[in-house]
């Protein structure tokens, strides 16, 4: 384990290195994940909820299931991994976070460039006039569903869902990170959700080393140069210490 943090540190200590996140970080901090055997998707039906269809039919359900999963991101505080992240973007290490979280939880941590590829849970955006705001409470029930402070229609939330397309902006700035990058810091996904998934593959394909840390055997091991298999907590406090790294928890 030692040696994989030794090997992680002298890639990206030279290396174009782009940061690549998934539900992993975030279920350390206590968020729910969607896929796996606690995941959300196993006590809700995702048709249900997570699709423009759903949202149509019964914007309130949606946007009360919605506003508790708001709540419990507004509790959560962002973990060891997303701090070391924040600092290695700091000092010019990192060169962007692209994530498929949609909790925000890395530009609390203090990463700048951060790249939401499934948007963004903290913002709504009207479904009438396309105007998007940021929210910064859990809504209270009596709010729901939440209204475009500009037209009043019915908005909804910022994220991408089931049949949609991942916001065309984010998209390619991912890829043109993913195209330069040296090497790819892939934390907590199984690289199962496309195509944020293959951006990883895309990178390597063009030379890039892969370090992969996730709690279990994931897609990208046989692709890693570097593979920690657990907490990814544990494997940045790792490499704060190795890199003389301090950061407040
Ligand atoms: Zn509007």
């Amino acid at each position: 384990m030692e040696e994989a943090v030794k090997s992680a540190v002298d890639i990206i200590t030279r290396s174009y290195t782009v940061v690549f996140t998934g539900s992993g970080i975030s279920a350390e901090a206590g968020i729910p994940t969607f896929r796996g055997k606690d995941g959300l998707w196993n006590k809700y039906r995702p048709e249900e909820l997570a699709t423009p269809q759903a949202f149509n039919r019964d914007p309130l359900r949606v946007w009360e299931w919605y506003a508790w999963r708001i709540g419990i991101i507004l509790r959560a505080k962002p973990t060891v991994a997303h701090k070391v992240i924040a600092e290695l973007e700091r000092k010019g290490i990192v060169k962007a976070v692209i994530t498929q979280n949609v909790d925000g939880l890395h530009q609390r941590a203090g990463s700048r460039n951060v790249i939401e590829l499934h948007g963004s849970i903290m913002r709504v955006r009207c479904t009438s006039c396309g105007h998007t705001w940021v929210i910064g409470r859990e809504p209270k029930k009596e709010e729901l569903p939440l209204r475009c402070p500009r037209c009043g229609s019915v908005s909804r939330p910022d994220v991408v869902w089931f049949g949609e397309s991942l916001p065309r902006e984010a998209l390619s700035r991912a890829y043109e990170h993913f195209s330069k990058a040296e090497a790819v810091i892939v934390v907590g996904t199984s690289g199962v959700v496309e195509p944020a998934a293959s951006l990883v593959l895309l990178a390597y394909e063009r030379g890039a080393k892969i370090i992969n840390i996730n709690l279990e055997a994931n897609r990208y091991m046989e692709y890693a140069t570097v593979n920690y298999i657990g907490p990814s907590s544990k494997f940045f406090c790792l490499l704060a210490e190795r890199m003389g790294i301090s950061i407040d928890e």
